[in-house]
């Protein structure tokens, strides 16, 4: 695998009956095969059960009981630290080309598998179909480009020669990695972060979020087919802020991989510095956090192709994004046929069950999630004008409808705070700077997005839009591993960039050897 070779795994194109009729028999396979079942967690490679369980449910329908998990404690978080520390000496020593077959081959096992994955996508967070095949595709795409990057880093790295010297520098792995994921990407980001510690030789231990532990603990079965040593890969299920908490204190734990909100990822910065009885490093954080993302619409531009791509950003997977557009800014030339030309289409938007095929808006992931909606449509109503919103939602689940608000202020909580929802406010600007500094107006910098056929304006906001994802004349979500690097900046994360080509490196530390020679 060279990663100049690396290409994205293609999306299903569910228009052709064969790949429907795949997709519903995986659907069918995961209800009767998946679904229900109860989860072990993994230490040490062993099968663990705890005192209590949890259960998950579809968020589209309640009655669907999707699995049952351990609910651990803190005791059992720190005996899985304590077990990937051990393991570390032996995996951290294992040749690079073991590790990588490893992945690439669980690449390949989730290729030929990849409905059944999607389908549990479909249920358990309620992903439409073409978003859980995105979803899959991604998880392939971080395996392959990061085992072909780990080959590229092994390579012999440059150094200075020196006469009478032999000088070299490598990489090699750092220690033991809590890795925390979201559940709003539940297989590709929490396999990605999981399988990037991995390769580079690190030992783990998984905590995915309550809300989706069933199709993380199907990719665990799955990397124990393909070959990975069970013991380097712990797994444990309960709640983030027992048993993730006491993954990040942990003395052993060297590195915390997190993706998440930005109130438990400052959490995790300030306790991740507190150095604990027996630690003997500083803890490494690679952090991904939320976003508050623009799309910027300026007066020359293409309107239709600038409102469907705000559509597409902002009620994909129900606006449960980190980069979903919540802040359309109009240029107020073409604010007002922009928004008669996006009103119906809106409004026209109809909920359904996503494993119904063609149902494209879903139910958001838990009453957490619809109260928080909810909330923040009231809060809408009284900072501006409701132009679309409600209309009927299947019953059983948690369903918030499209939502669009008029004439938000900049300032505005609507215009500030991450809402995760189906909910977009709109902002009128005078002209483009001042669209540019509306779109810099918030503590996040995560996507945005300026459409535009001004070229003076394409660079002036390619320069001055402070996001660590900006896109000219497309929608401000789908990034691409390999292709758009993904992380953002300021409140966002740790500028790190997922699927990017010095992703690797965060879970690596330089050795440099130097040699007498005569
Ligand atoms: P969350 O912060 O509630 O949870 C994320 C993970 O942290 C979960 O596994 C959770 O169990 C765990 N956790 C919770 N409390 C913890 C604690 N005290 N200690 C350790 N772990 C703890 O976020 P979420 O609701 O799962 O995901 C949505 C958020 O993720 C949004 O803010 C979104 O923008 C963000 N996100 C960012 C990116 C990115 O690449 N920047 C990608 C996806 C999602």
């Amino acid at each position: 695998m060279q990663l100049s070779d690396f290409r994205n795994e293609p999306f299903t194109d569910f228009s052709q009956p064969e790949n429907q009729q795949a997709f519903e028999a995986a659907l069918s396979k995961v209800r009767e095969e998946y679904l229900g079942r109860t989860w072990p967690c993994w230490i040490g490679g062993q099968e663990v059960s705890g005192k209590k369980t949890f259960e998950g449910r579809d968020p589209g329908d309640q009655s669907r009981h999707i699995g049952t998990y351990q609910e651990l404690g803190a005791a059992e978080a720190n005996r899985a630290v304590e077990q990937a520390y051990e393991a570390f000496p032996e995996w951290s020593r294992t040749d690079v080309q073991y590790r990588v077959d490893v992945f690439m081959r669980a690449a390949q096992a989730l290729r030929e598998r990849k409905h059944e994955f999607s389908a549990m996508l479909c249920y358990e967070v309620g992903k439409s179909w073409a978003e859980a095949d995105g979803d899959t595709a991604e998880a392939i795409d971080f395996l392959e480009y990061y085992a072909g990057q780990m080959l590229e880093t092994a390579q012999p790295q440059m150094v200075t020669p020196v006469a009478g010297e032999h000088n070299r520098m490598t990489y090699i792995p750092i220690g033991v990695g809590a890795i925390i994921p979201p559940w709003n990407f539940p297989l590709a980001i929490m396999a990605g972060m999981t399988a990037a510690a991995l390769i580079a030789g690190n030992t783990v231990v998984l905590k995915p979020a309550e809300q989706s532990p069933a199709v993380a603990a199907m990719w665990l079965e799955l990397m124990h087919e393909v070959g990975l040593p069970k013991n380097v890969l712990n797994f444990v299920t309960g709640p983030g802020e027992v048993v993730g908490a006491a993954m990040v204190k942990h003395p052993r734990t060297r590195f915390i991989s997190f993706t998440g909100s930005r109130q438990v990822g400052l959490w995790i910065h300030e306790q991740s510095a507190k150095v604990q009885k027996g630690q003997q490093w500083m803890k490494r954080l690679v952090a991904e956090m939320g976003g508050k993302d623009s799309m910027l619409i300026d007066a020359e531009c293409d309107l239709d192709a600038a409102v469907d791509a705000v559509i597409a950003a902002a009620y994909g997977f129900q606006g449960q994004k980190c980069s979903a557009c919540s802040r359309a800014i109009v240029h107020q030339d073409v604010y007002d046929a922009f928004k008669d030309k996006l009103v119906p289409k809106v409004a026209a938007i109809k909920a359904g069950h996503p494993a119904e095929y063609g149902s494209n808006f879903g139910p958001v992931i838990d009453p957490d999630a619809l109260k928080k909606s909810n909330d923040y449509i009231k809060i809408g109503k009284k900072e501006g004008k409701m132009l679309v919103g409600g209309g009927d939602a299947p019953d059983g689940g948690h369903y918030v409808m499209p939502h669009v608000f008029d004439g938000i202020a900049p300032d505005a909580k609507l215009a500030q705070d991450e809402v995760f929802g189906p909910v977009l406010a709109l902002i009128k600007v005078k002209d483009f700077e001042e669209g540019l500094q509306v779109a810099n107006n918030t503590d996040y910098g995560l996507t945005g997005s300026v459409f535009t056929d001004n070229e003076e304006h394409k660079k002036e906001a390619m320069d001055r839009f402070h996001v660590g994802n900006f896109y000219i004349n497309r929608k401000c979500t789908g990034a691409l591993v390999g292709a758009h690097p993904f992380g953002g900046f300021n409140m966002s994360g740790t500028d790190s960039k997922a699927g990017g080509p010095d992703y690797m490196l965060q879970f690596l530390q330089a050795k440099t050897i130097s040699e007498k020679v005569n």
